[in-house]
């Protein structure tokens, strides 16, 4: 007889959204969490959150809808995504974001459009204060990392620790994150993305891809990792320096002057193309009208924050921008010239500022601006494959007894690529799903 119903392996969001919805229900839980900090990849992360129909949105005018929704999601994962794991993203979506705002205090104080979307469907949260939250209801046993599963005839009874074990718990929640620290993984599933800036929480090695297959589990979309575009170079482990400007008017040039990517499109994408220019790296080259669009405070559209910090270059003509970020001058007046003059269209195109929506404008309105930017490897797509329902799945689709899945190391949700604000959509849906489950079979 175990001290716990459950244990949950990581302190991420999906692993506290699991655990606290365990402890609601009147659960013992243990969660063991990797690293002295926790957090994972959540307490970095931006705080977007993608929901449709809101209250916020409506507030905004923003028609939206589950229908359009799942169609964002399914083309930005090229049709690849599990359309019942899509379905039941939306179908509890409602749920888990009421929970957030009534138990969690969660208020969003902006809607923006970012990737993959058609209309505004992000929704920022305070995602340190969301963290503090769960961490007031949800005890943490920290630096204690989970190296294998126990398991009796097919189920899994519960988890080694170093040297320690738990045994006989009904059910164990794997939310232990994705791979985007491990180079050996990146090496097996996504070599390329090494040249990206390695980031994500430091814990997040793909301990629960290893664990999950050595019981048999199947895999999903793991090779399709696409590193996020635009962090500047020097950006540090511990926080991100992204910057999506070109969602706001900006183009995005290599060393050459060349424009290489539709800037409308997400930015995983344009972080895959990046990687295969120069040094694998980018410039967002923006004028004055743009840098009257940066948004204060709001991760990601926030120039003037990094302008303050000495980041972002800036010139009054585009000849000596280009000089300063050491890009071909010449090569870089002819591409802003053919992008202002639509007469004159080049191979690459654009004909929206996101996905869809806005009009791009010419950059004509000195002074001019340029941010060096490299693909920052901020999480990953794809891991164990899942029933809508958070059981973890074998290679015949058939459940794992006793254990479960939720967040960043599930797979088949995304596809080949990521709708800004699902990743913590999902571990907060399915953390909440994984802990209602074993509850009800208690
Ligand atoms: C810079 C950045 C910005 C981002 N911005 C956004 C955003 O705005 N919106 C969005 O939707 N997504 C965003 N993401 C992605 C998103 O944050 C993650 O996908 C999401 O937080 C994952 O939550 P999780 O609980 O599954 O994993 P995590 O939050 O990574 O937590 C996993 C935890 O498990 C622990 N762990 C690992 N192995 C073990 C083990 N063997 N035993 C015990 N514990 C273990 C880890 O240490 C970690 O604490 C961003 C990511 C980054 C890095």
């Amino acid at each position: 007889m175990s001290d716990y119903d459950a244990v949950v392996l990581g302190a991420g969001l999906a692993g506290l959204s699991a655990a606290a919805t365990l402890i609601e229900g009147g659960a013992r839980v243990l969660v063991l969490e990797k690293t002295l900090a926790g957090g994972g990849s959540t307490a970095m992360s931006g705080g977007w959150f993608a929901w449709s129909g809101t209250p916020e949105q409506r507030a905004r005018g923003i028609a939206d809808d589950d229908e359009t929704f799942v169609r964002d999601m399914r083309v930005t994962g090229g049709g690849r995504a599990d359309p019942q794991l899509l379905n039941a993203y939306v179908e509890h979506q409602r749920e888990a974001d009421q929970w957030a705002r009534e138990r969690l205090g969660v208020v969003y104080d902006v809607v923006t459009l970012s990737a993959g979307q058609s209309v505004p469907r992000s929704h920022h949260a305070d995602i340190g204060l969301l963290l503090k939250r769960l961490h007031d209801v949800v005890p943490v046993v920290r630096e204690r990392r989970a190296t294998r599963f126990i398991t009796d005839a097919g189920r899994v009874m519960g988890v080694e620790h170093g040297p320690a074990t738990i045994t006989g718990s009904s059910a164990v929640v794997l939310a232990t994150g994705g791979f985007s620290r491990s180079t050996d993984l990146l090496n097996r599933f996504a070599p390329k993305q090494l040249a990206a800036i390695p980031h994500g929480g430091q814990g997040n090695t793909g301990d629960g891809l290893h664990l999950a297959e050595e019981v048999g589990a199947e895999l999903r979309d793991v090779d399709h990792v696409g590193a996020t575009f635009g962090s500047h170079p020097s950006t540090p482990t511990d926080r991100h320096e992204l910057l999506t400007a070109f969602y706001l008017g900006a183009i995005i040039v290599n060393r050459s002057g060349e424009r290489f990517v539709d800037e409308s499109r997400t930015y995983k994408e344009i972080g895959t193309a990046a990687l295969d220019q120069p040094g694998a790296i980018g410039f967002q080259v923006f004028d004055q009208q743009v840098r009257d669009r940066s948004r204060p405070g709001v991760p990601l559209s926030d120039i003037a924050d990094l302008e303050s910090r000495g980041l972002i270059l800036r010139a009054d003509s585009l000849p000596d921008l280009a000089r300063e970020a050491g890009i071909d001058a010449d090569a870089l007046v002819r591409t802003v010239d053919r992008y202002n003059n639509s007469s004159m269209k080049d191979d690459v195109g654009r004909a929206s500022l996101c996905n869809g929506t806005g009009t791009p404008i010419p950059l004509v309105d000195p002074p001019f601006y340029a941010y060096p930017s490299r693909p920052l490897m901020t999480s990953t797509f794809g891991g164990v494959r899942v029933s809508p329902a958070t059981d973890v799945l074998n290679h015949q689709g058939l459940p794992i007894p006793g254990l479960f899945a939720a967040g960043e190391v599930t797979g088949g949700f995304h596809g080949s690529s990521y709708l800004t604000g699902t990743a913590l959509g999902k571990a907060l849906i399915f953390g909440r799903r994984a802990g209602s489950r074993i509850l009800a079979g208690l």
